[in-house]
């Protein structure tokens, strides 16, 4: 069965009385070059597990299925269980969980089903949830090596700005702490039944065996970046010593201390700096 052929999608729909959702970001791939590409990229083979977040028709899940040793795919939408019953129904390596990737438990779920395998994520991601989805992986420590998922272009962009850059925001200074970011390749709206209104890209994170930069509190350096990036367009000193309620006498000794000139923007910091500014605020508790 061709999975990216319209019209045989529409008739696997009708067999199964299936009404897509657009508040669960169902826009399934047609493009015939996109799944095998992504599965390719995810390094899946053999010896690997992969999760699958939001398997739609099972167009991705069943590339997935035919380079890695074992493919777990998570569901939220239950009229999808018998259309993945017939389109995946030869792939004997797959399995679907039904639930929500935001609220079940990943630690266990990864734990029993690929035990001691190498996982790593691999998902068209439903655009409603792309940084919880993402930022849940990584804040938790879920054993991934990594993260290969199409997201729209502009979230893209701000997943993997290098912190320094100009397009760089709370979640990229996050991601960069983790992961080492890329993105692979952009995929225009026509790839997509039925059309989203806008162009996605494919990134990959690699996640990283220890943090980017040595921090004294992580709960200290995340309060720090949310502040630095929750007013863009003040200066660093501004931002800082409003969001996080201090004394800014006591923020700029410590931007002094570690050479950042007080009326910089957060954009233009990069990610040993944001580490630096963070552990000498951490000094002053
Ligand atoms: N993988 C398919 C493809 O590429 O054609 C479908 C991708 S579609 C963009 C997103 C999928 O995620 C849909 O199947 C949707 O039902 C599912 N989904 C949405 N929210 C979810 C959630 N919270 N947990 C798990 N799956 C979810």
């Amino acid at each position: 069965m061709e999975l990216t052929d319209l019209s045989t999608i529409q008739a696997v729909l009708k067999r199964h009385g299936f009404r897509f959702s657009k508040s669960l970001g169902q826009n399934f791939l047609i493009d015939p070059a996109v799944c095998p590409r992504m599965a390719r990229e995810c390094g899946a083979d053999e010896t690997t597990g992969v999760l699958e977040v939001g398997p739609g028709f099972g167009v991705l899940t069943r590339e997935l299925s035919a380079r890695a040793g074992r493919v777990v795919a998570v569901e939220l939408d239950k009229g999808l269980l018998p259309v993945l019953g017939e389109t995946l129904g030869s792939c004997r390596n797959v399995e679907i969980v039904q639930g929500d990737v935001l609220k079940l438990d990943l630690a266990e779920l990864l734990k029993e089903k690929f035990g001691t395998m190498k996982i790593s994520v691999c998902a068209n991601l439903p655009y409603y949830i792309t940084s919880p989805v993402l930022m849940r992986f990584l804040e938790e420590r879920l054993p991934v090596s990594s993260l290969t998922v199409m997201v729209q272009k502009e979230a893209a962009r701000r997943l993997c700005a290098p912190p320094g850059s100009r397009d760089c925001g709370a979640v990229s200074a996050a991601v960069s702490y983790y992961a080492k970011p890329q993105i692979l390749f952009e995929v225009p709206r026509t790839s997509f039944y039925p059309r989203p209104n806008v162009d996605s890209a494919v990134i990959r994170l690699d996640v990283l065996d220890g943090p980017a930069v040595r921090v004294l509190s992580e709960k200290g350096f995340f309060a720090l970046v949310r502040a630095a990036f929750g007013k863009r367009r003040k200066t660093i000193l501004n931002s800082v010593s409003s969001g996080l309620g201090l004394e800014k006498e006591q923020v700029l000794r410590v931007l002094q201390d570690v050479g950042i000139p007080p009326a910089t923007r957060a954009e233009r910091l990069t990610l040993p700096q944001l580490a630096d500014f963070a552990n000498g605020l951490e000094e002053l508790k």
